[in-house]
């Protein structure tokens, strides 16, 4: 049985004050908070197992080698890849968008054409349009509509023989709308082209069955579901990734190195120049063993209620917009307040403990769309509860008292 007040005993940072207030943390979207569990694993490993991987004979060295392939076999398990070396340990989401579009360069031809949704993270919009320039080909965009969703049919319009690759979220940061998918790349397949899936906003409330959706490449961060910062996976079926050159030269990713001439390791080896974030790609392990201890289907459903009660509530105030309505949709909610910059609505919800996110979301062009400079983000998690809700919906009324 799910009981929200033992999952937050998991949580140390959730009991500390802010301003004098308890803590509301509603940034989930930026990046989830980190369970006793997942801090213990990272204590553990630099207490007992700490020495660079892959390389020394000795105790140590094999330990700290098991541990990270260990975490590397949890994380081809839970997003179901068929094989383990199909995982590509990075840097994060960032790190993996680049690894890819670094290697079509090498690829694409002038007159071809790359697709990107116009619901996309920064990450996901600046690396394919430094590709184009590199290469010559042209970034076409699927447009989106008022309810912040993609219009499918304009998507069907652009994909043609010139398409190569098409990049989508899974799930909308700014606005927590969830893309069909499935048809996504579906149809991007009839045309022969690939697709990326940015995951970094669905993997903590979904959990995406690689093989069965039949995807190209799919990207993440540990940070967002309740892993460690400065860590994240590329997933690429094994045929993608062995047609890619190496991303960055160094240490651990080569067979052979004479000044003739360097042949590269097999993957994944091939993708991890130097040293890698070792302890958090164990702990990036240790958050996937706790998120499936309670289960996707129970976060999602806790998650849904929460969003359901945060919609009703905050749309009772007077002046008060959602941007965002989809039917399909994360516990995410991005508002404004009639008239009232979101920066100065943000700055009284802090004084009140309520960290929520003010801005553009590294995704300029939405507010574009929308005319706005921003928004209010509030994104929920597993371990918050309705009586925060509460408190945001009066931290709400109050900054509009205080700002009209
Ligand atoms: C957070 C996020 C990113 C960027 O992740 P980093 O960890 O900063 O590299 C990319 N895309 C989406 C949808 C995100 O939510």
């Amino acid at each position: 049985m799910f009981k929200v007040e033992d999952i937050r005993k998991d949580f140390p940072i959730l009991s500390r004050k802010v301003n004098d207030k308890p803590l509301v943390y509603f940034d989930n979207a930026a990046t989830s908070q980190t369970p006793k569990q997942v801090i213990d694993t990272i204590v553990d490993y630099y207490s007992n197992y700490n020495a660079n991987i892959h390389r020394g004979v000795h105790t140590l060295s094999q330990e700290a080698t098991d541990l990270y392939e260990q975490a590397r076999h949890k994380i081809q398990a839970h997003f179901n890849a068929k094989f383990s070396h199909e995982i590509i340990f990075t840097s994060g989401t960032t790190h993996s968008i680049n690894l890819v579009a670094n290697g079509f360069s090498s690829i694409l031809k002038k007159e071809d054409e790359i697709i990107v949704s116009a619901l996309e993270h920064h990450s996901n919009i600046v690396p394919w349009q430094m590709l184009c320039e590199r290469t010559g080909a042209t970034l076409k965009v699927i447009p989106m509509n008022q309810e912040g969703e993609l219009v499918i049919s304009e998507f069907d319009k652009i994909l043609s023989e010139k398409t190569k690759l098409v990049f989508v979220n899974h799930v909308s940061n700014a606005l927590g709308t969830i893309n069909p998918i499935e048809y996504l790349i579906e149809k991007t397949h009839q045309f022969g082209a690939a697709i990326l899936i940015d995951g970094a906003q669905s993997c903590p409330h979904i959990k995406p069955d690689l093989q069965a959706l039949n995807v190209d490449f799919y990207v993440t961060s540990a940070h967002k579901i309740c892993g460690p910062t400065g860590v994240g996976m590329l997933y690429g079926k094994e045929e993608w990734l062995k047609k890619l050159p190496p991303y960055q030269g160094g240490g651990e990713m080569i067979a052979e190195v004479t000044f003739e001439k360097t042949t590269y390791a097999d993957l994944p080896h091939k993708f991890e120049a130097g040293t890698p974030n070792i302890c958090g790609g164990i702990a990036f392990g240790a958050a996937i063993d706790y998120m499936n201890a309670i289960g996707f289907n129970t976060i999602a459903s806790y998650e849904n209620d929460l969003l359901e009660y945060a919609t009703n509530e905050l749309l009772k105030i007077d002046g008060l917009k959602i941007y965002g309505t989809s039917k399909h949709k994360t516990a995410v909610i991005s508002f404004n307040l009639e008239n009232i910059h979101p920066y100065d609505v943000g700055s009284i919800l802090d004084k009140l403990g309520i960290a929520v996110r003010t801005g553009h979301h590294c995704a300029q062009p939405i507010m574009d769309y929308y005319k706005i400079p921003g928004t209010v983000r509030a994104s929920f998690s597993f371990y918050n509860t309705k009586a925060e809700i509460d408190t945001l919906v009066n931290g709400v009324k109050k900054a509009k008292m205080m700002l009209s």
